[in-house]
C-alpha cells in the first residue's frame, strides 16, 4: 500500500483532488471502498481514509481527500452500481447527509433501470426473436437510410430478397423445432458472407432481406450466388436425417426512380417471383427500372 501511496504521489495526483480516481481507472470490487458498498448493498463512510488500506481510499487520500462516502444505486435486489462523494476534511460527514446521499442514490437508481428498460424495449421491438437479426420494422428504417445515403452522396447498394424454398414441405416433414433450427442455420450461413455496411434483415416468416454494397451488379450476384450455393451444399441434419435447404433469391440495385424503398422491393419481388418461377434455388437480377432511365 506504501509503494502505491508512494506512486501515486510521484504521478502529480496529490493535487488533483478532482481527479483522484481517473476514469478510465477501474477499481476492483475485492478490496476496495466502493465494491464493499456495492457487495453489502449499505451505505458506508470511512471517516479517516488515511487510515484505509482500500485501493480507491488510498488514491483518494493520496489527492489530498479526507473522507469519503459511498451509497448503494439500489433497484429491487439489484445493486446497480455506487454513487460516491469525497471531501478533504476528516470526520466530515453526518447521517443527515448520509440519508441525503441515500435518497439522491435511489433516484439516480430508479432512472438508470428505466434507461436500462427502455433500452432492452428499443432492442426488442427491432430485432427478430428467432434468429437475433433486426425485423422487418427495423429492416424499413434502415432501407430509408440507406435511400437518404444515396440521393445525398450517391452511395448505391443493391437490394435482394432471399425465400427459402418449399420451405412448408420442411415444416410438415421434419417438424416446426426443424423449421426454426434451419433458419437461425440460414442466418448464419447468409452473415458469413456480408461486409460492414451490408444489412440481413428476416422480413417474413421465411423471408430475408439483404442489402449489399457491391461496386457492380456482378459483384453483388456473386455475393448471392455464393450464398445460394452455400445453402445448397451445406447439409443439415435433424434427428439423424438430412433436411435440404435451397433459398430462391431476387436482386435489384437502387435507382433514380427510388423515391422511397416501394419500387425498390416491388423490383426485387419481382425477380424473386421469377426465381420461383423459373425453377427455384436460383438467383434472378431485376434492371428493369435501369433500362426505363435510358
Ligand atoms: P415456396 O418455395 O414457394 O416459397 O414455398 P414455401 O413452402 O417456402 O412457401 P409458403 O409461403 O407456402 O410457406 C412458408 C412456410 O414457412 C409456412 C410456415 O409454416 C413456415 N414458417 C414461417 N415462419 C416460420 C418460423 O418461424 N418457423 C418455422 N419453423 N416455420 C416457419
Ligand atoms: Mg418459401
Ligand atoms: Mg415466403
Amino acid at each position: 500500500t506504501a509503494t502505491f501511496r508512494k506512486s501515486l504521489q510521484g504521478k502529480g495526483l496529490r493535487n488533483l483532488s478532482l481527479k483522484a480516481i481517473p476514469t478510465d481507472f477501474l477499481v476492483p470490487i475485492a478490496q476496495s471502498f466502493v465494491g464493499r458498498a456495492f457487495d453489502t448493498q449499505q451505505l458506508i463512510i470511512c471517516d479517516d481514509l488515511s487510515q484505509s488500506d482500500e485501493i480507491d481510499c488510498v488514491m483518494l487520500s493520496s489527492s489530498g481527500m479526507g473522507t469519503c462516502m459511498d451509497a448503494p444505486l439500489m433497484h429491487g435486489k439489484a445493486c446497480l452500481g455506487t454513487l460516491n462523494v469525497a471531501h478533504n476534511q476528516t470526520h466530515f460527514y453526518t447521517k443527515e447527509q448520509a440519508s441525503q446521499l441515500q435518497c439522491i442514490a435511489n433516484w439516480i437508481a430508479l432512472n438508470i433501470a428505466l434507461h436500462i428498460q427502455v433500452m432492452k424495449m428499443e432492442h426488442l421491438a427491432k430485432t427478430d426473436d428467432l434468429t437475433g437479426i433486426p425485423n422487418r420494422r427495423e429492416f424499413m428504417r434502415e432501407i430509408e437510410n440507406r435511400l437518404s445515403d444515396y440521393r445525398t452522396q450517391g452511395i448505391k447498394f443493391h437490394v435482394a430478397i432471399l425465400d427459402l424454398d418449399h420451405f412448408k414441405k420442411l415444416n410438415d416433414k421434419y417438424g416446426h423445432d426443424a423449421g426454426d433450427k434451419s433458419l437461425i442455420h440460414v442466418v448464419n450461413t447468409i452473415k458469413g458472407h456480408l461486409r460492414d455496411y451490408d444489412l440481413l434483415a428476416r422480413v417474413g416468416g421465411e423471408e430475408f432481406a439483404i442489402v449489399l454494397r457491391r461496386r457492380s451488379s456482378q459483384e453483388a450476384l456473386d455475393t448471392l450466388e455464393t450464398i445460394r450455393n452455400a445453402l445448397e451444399s451445406t447439409v443439415m441434419k435433424h434427428s439423424g436425417l438430412e433436411m435440404p435447404i435451397t433459398a430462391s433469391i431476387g436482386v435489384t440495385q437502387v435507382c433514380s426512380v427510388d423515391n422511397s424503398f416501394e419500387p425498390l422491393i416491388k423490383r426485387a419481388d419481382l425477380a424473386l417471383y421469377k426465381a420461383k418461377e423459373t425453377g427455384r434455388n436460383r438467383v434472378e437480377i431485376n434492371h428493369e427500372a435501369q433500362n426505363k432511365k435510358r
